[in-house]
C-alpha cells in the first residue's frame, strides 16, 4: 500500500475486480463495504486486504463453493464482522449474528459408529482445529511468532503420556522421501501447493516452524502452523468411528490441559465456538470422515442430493484438492458450527450407513428408492 496516499488514490481505486468471481466472500463484499472496512485494521495490523486476498485470486473451485476469506488473527471476525456475518450466515446454513454455538466432546453420547461395514469403509478419520490466543493465526503471523508457538506447543504435546506418548518431527529435518511417505500414508498435510492455501500468504516461511506430532500407533496425531497454529487428528484404518471419536475427545481434553498448565488457552467464544483461520470451521472445528468404496453410487445421479439431504460432503482421497481414485471417497460433514462435535459425528455414522446401503443395492442392480432420506 506503500505510495497510496502520495499517488492520491483513494480506497474505491483499491477495490478489486470480483465479477468473474464465485465465493462466498465475492458474493457479498460491495464496493461500499470494501471502503467503510478498508479504513480499519485489528490490532495486530492484519487489513481487509489481507482478509479478502484468497478470494480475489481464486474466483472458484471444482468441487467446492470457496469462503474466499480468511482471518489473520482471533480480532478479524469483529473487527470486520460486516463481511465475516453475512459469510457465516451463507457458509453456515443461516448461522445468525445472535446465534449461539454448542460443544459436545462426550463420545458416550454418540449412538452407534462401531459398526460401518469395513468392506466398504476403508478408514475412519476426525480432525479439528485450535488456536492459540494471543498469536496471529497462520495468514498474519510473524517468523519469530510462529517459532514461539512450535516451541509452546512440542512442550505441551510431549508430556502426554500413556496412549497418547509421542514425539514431534519438524518439517525442517524431514528428507523428501520420509516427508513424501507421511502424505502418501494420509498422516501429514500436502506439501503448499493449493492455490487456496498460498494466495491466504498462510505457507509463507514453509517450512519453518511447522511440523507434525504423533503417537507411536499414528492413530493420534498434531499439525503444528499448517492452516490453523494446530490440526488434532484422530485416524485408523476400518470403519470404528466410535473408537476414532472416543480416542479424539480424551487427547483433546488432555492437551487442552496442558496448554493450560501453562497458561494458555484457546481462542474461544460463545457466538463462533472454536476461533480458526478459515470461517468454514468455526464453531467445532470438527470433520469427521471415512474413506469409502462407492464405485456404482457415486456415478449415480441422485448422489449429490442424497449427500446434500445427509449433510455430508465429499472429498478426493489425497485430500481437499484431490479427485477419488477407484470409486474411493472421502465423506465427511458438511457443518461446523450449530452443531455440537457428537451431532455432527453421528451425521456421520448415520449418513454412511444409508450410503453404503445404496452402494450394495446398487451392486445387486437394485434400486435405492426406498433408502432416499428426507433432508437433515
Ligand atoms: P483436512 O480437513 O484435515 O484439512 P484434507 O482434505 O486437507 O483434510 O486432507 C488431509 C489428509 O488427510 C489427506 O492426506 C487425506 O487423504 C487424509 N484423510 C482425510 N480423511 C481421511 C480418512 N477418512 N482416512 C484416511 N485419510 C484421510
Ligand atoms: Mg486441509
Amino acid at each position: 500500500m506503500a505510495n497510496r496516499k502520495a499517488r492520491g488514490l483513494s480506497a474505491e481505486d483499491e477495490f478489486p475486480d470480483l465479477s468473474q468471481h464465485k465465493n462466498h466472500m465475492a458474493k457479498f463484499l460491495t464496493q461500499d463495504m470494501y471502503v467503510a472496512l478498508k479504513q480499519r485494521s485489528t490490532r495486530s495490523g492484519f487489513s481487509i486486504d489481507g482478509v479478502i486476498q484468497t478470494g480475489v485470486d481464486n474466483p472458484g473451485h471444482p468441487y467446492i463453493m470457496t469462503v474466499g476469506c480468511v482471518a489473520g488473527d482471533e480480532e478479524s471476525y469483529e473487527v470486520y464482522k460486516e463481511l465475516f456475518d453475512l459469510v457465516i450466515e451463507d457458509r453456515h446454513g443461516g448461522y445468525k449474528p445472535t446465534d449461539t454455538h454448542k460443544t459436545d466432546l462426550n463420545p458416550d453420547n454418540l449412538v452407534g459408529g462401531d459398526d460401518l461395514d469395513p468392506n466398504y469403509v476403508l478408514s475412519s478419520r476426525v480432525r479439528t482445529g485450535r488456536s492459540l490466543r494471543g498469536f496471529c493465526l497462520p495468514p498474519h503471523c510473524s517468523r519469530g511468532e510462529r517459532r514461539a508457538l512450535e516451541k509452546i506447543a512440542i512442550e505441551a504435546l510431549g508430556s502426554l503420556t500413556g496412549e497418547m506418548t509421542g514425539k514431534y518431527y519438524p518439517l525442517k529435518s524431514m528428507s523428501d522421501a520420509e516427508q513424501q511417505q507421511l502424505i502418501d500414508d494420509h498422516f501429514l498435510f500436502d506439501k503448499p501447493v493449493s492455490p487456496l492455501l498460498l494466495a491466504s500468504r498462510m505457507a509463507r516461511d514453509w517450512p519453518d516452524g511447522r511440523g507434525i506430532w504423533h503417537n507411536e500407533g499414528k492413530t493420534f496425531l498434531v499439525w503444528v502452523n499448517e492452516e490453523d497454529h494446530l490440526r488434532v487428528i484422530s485416524m485408523q484404518k476400518g470403519g470404528n468411528l466410535k473408537e476414532v471419536f472416543t480416542r479424539f475427545c480424551t487427547g483433546l481434553g488432555e492437551l487442552e490441559a496442558r496448554f493450560k498448565e501453562k497458561g494458555h488457552v484457546y481462542m474461544w467464544n460463545e457466538h463462533l465456538g472454536y476461533i480458526l483461520t478459515c470461517p468454514s470451521n468455526l464453531g467445532t472445528g470438527l470433520r469427521a470422515g471415512v474413506h469409502v468404496k462407492l464405485p456404482n453410487m457415486s456415478k449415480h445421479p441422485e448422489f449429490e442430493e442424497v449427500l446434500k439431504r445427509l449433510r455430508l460432503q465429499k472429498r478426493g482421497t489425497g485430500g481437499v484438492d484431490t479427485d477419488a481414485v477407484g470409486g474411493v471417497f472421502d465423506i465427511s460433514n458438511a457443518d461446523r458450527l450449530g452443531f455440537s462435535e457428537v451431532e455432527l459425528v453421528q451425521m456421520v455414522v448415520d449418513g454412511v450407513k444409508v450410503l453404503v446401503d445404496m452402494e450394495k443395492n446398487l451392486e445387486k442392480e437394485e434400486p435405492i428408492d426406498d433408502l432416499m432420506p428426507n433432508q437433515k
